[in-house]
């Protein structure tokens, strides 16, 4: 019943009794009175015990609803805590023990900060220091900022690691703080709404991963466009010169000069050729389609013939020297892979190195290993390129005007990846550069 009408029905029975009082009083002189008062009386009685009947019927309600709140709060899906200003717990729902890993009885009496992690217990103290203080953190619909605040506070939104009881590691949690009020507007506690973010964390992350990995390949695209067109433009101006001069001068020029053009024309070719090649094995490296077929074959024979076919291509402009430590070793690998890995690296220490210079090539045979070391004595490598030479289109800072795309050691990576090898890298500016490669004899993986 509204406590306003319960107010009026009892003043009304109190004007009533004392008009019945009188009546007694006056019952000797005016008899007619006691039974007005008699009768009066009885209604009275009659409007009491509707009274009580309304009284326990708005009790019954005042526990079903108190019953409803205490259960919306137990079984709330969100932790749920109350506590003193001091953040001392004072109640806490079945959400909050099981996020916290403790019965809610154990809770009551514990500083909230104690089920903080480590790492942000600190900056938790300070927030909820100034928060007691009046001063939430949260000030963008207060212009004064100088007052401390009055009246309930607005939820205050905070993002920290629990640490439950025991075992479990701590978990991310959006913990929201409000202030419990007395009539007169002034704290006398906390409300705390605790969530696991887990979900919502990992979830986050998987988003940056997505787009940090959207990014790079946008990256590396960019750079795929950028440098191979700059790279293709090289020899089909090349193509294009020699073909235009033999075109205008042709019988003017002499046998030798036109020899020397047509072979400007098959070397742009070669190396058109082999720019597409990269392109195509490095675009199915990077799809996880290079097919891998291991074949026995013998190591020294391969060797020499990957040798000879370099001195071919390179002319006498560096020596190779080929040395190994057995006439035969018999291995089970990916010939076209093994080619890939040995060319590009033999390739890579004659350009980079000066005219006239010597190229030690070594194969070792080692615990079930072959081992593949290729050693220059040209340009080296500068510190800070070492650890991306292995990433697709990145070139040193010292190549100057050395043609190249930067593939050639990201398709070795993969091939010697592939092989379940590993390889290593020695270099020191301006003293040469030792690739060293490690194969498993019998690639199976
Ligand atoms: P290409 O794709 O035609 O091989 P590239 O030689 O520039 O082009 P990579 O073989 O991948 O590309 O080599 C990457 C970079 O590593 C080179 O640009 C160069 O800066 C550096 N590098 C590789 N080998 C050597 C070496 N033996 N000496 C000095 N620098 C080297
Ligand atoms: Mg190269």
């Amino acid at each position: 019943m509204d406590p306003d009408r319960l107010g009026e029905k009892s003043d009304a029975i109190q004007q009533r009794l004392t008009f019945v009082l009188q009546a007694i009083k006056q019952a000797s002189t005016q008899p007619t009175l006691l039974s007005e008062a008699l009768e009066e009386l009885s209604i009275m009685i009659e409007e009491l015990h509707q009274q009580r009947e309304e009284l326990a019927l708005t009790q019954q309600s005042l526990a079903l609803e108190h019953q409803r709140y205490q259960d919306l709060f137990e079984f709330a899906p969100d932790g749920y805590l109350v506590t003193t200003m001091q953040g001392v717990i004072q109640e806490a729902n079945q959400m909050a023990a099981t996020l916290l890993n403790i019965q809610s009885q154990f809770l009551v009496g514990k500083p909230l900060v104690a089920f903080v992690a480590e790492t942000d217990r600190q900056a938790f103290c300070n927030q909820l220091n100034q928060l007691i203080r009046g001063k939430p953190l949260t000030w963008k619909h207060r212009d004064d900022q100088s007052e401390p605040w009055r009246g309930a506070l607005p939820m205050q939104d905070w993002e920290i690691h629990l640490q439950p009881r025991g075992d479990p590691p701590p978990f991310p949690a959006a913990v929201a703080f409000s202030t419990v009020c007395d009539p007169q507007g002034k704290w006398i506690g906390l409300r705390c709404l605790i969530r696991d973010i887990t979900e919502q964390k990992q979830a986050e992350a998987a988003i940056h991963r997505a787009l940090a990995e959207a990014k790079d390949l946008n990256d590396l695209k960019s750079r795929f466009i950028q440098t191979v067109s700059h790279e293709f433009r090289t020899p089909l101006s090349i193509i294009r010169t020699a073909a235009d001069l033999l075109e205008h001068f042709g019988p003017q020029v002499s046998e030798e000069k036109e020899r020397q053009y047509f072979q400007a024309i098959r070397d742009a070719v070669t190396y058109a050729t082999q720019l597409f090649d990269d392109i195509l094995i490095f675009n199915k490296a990077e799809a996880g389609k290079l097919p891998f077929n291991p074949q026995p074959l013998d190591l020294v024979t391969f060797c020499q013939q990957v040798v000879e076919e370099q001195r071919l291509s390179a002319g006498d402009r560096q020596a190779i020297r080929f040395t190994k430590t057995a006439e035969s070793i018999p291995a089970c690998l990916d010939e076209q892979l093994l080619h890939q890995i040995l060319s590009n690296l033999l390739s890579n220490a004659r350009k980079y190195s000066p005219e006239g210079g010597e190229v030690c090539f070594e194969l070792t045979c080692q615990n079930n290993q072959a081992i593949f070391r290729v050693q220059d004595h040209g340009i080296g490598i500068p510190p800070a390129d070492q650890p991306y030479l292995f990433e697709p289109f990145h070139r040193a800072q010292n190549v100057d005007h050395r043609p190249g795309t930067g593939l050639g050691l990201a398709i070795v990576k993969k091939a010697v990846d592939l092989h379940g090898g590993a390889i290593a890298l020695e270099s020191q500016v301006g003293m040469g550069a030792t690739f060293t490669v490690t194969l498993p004899l019998a690639s199976t993986v």
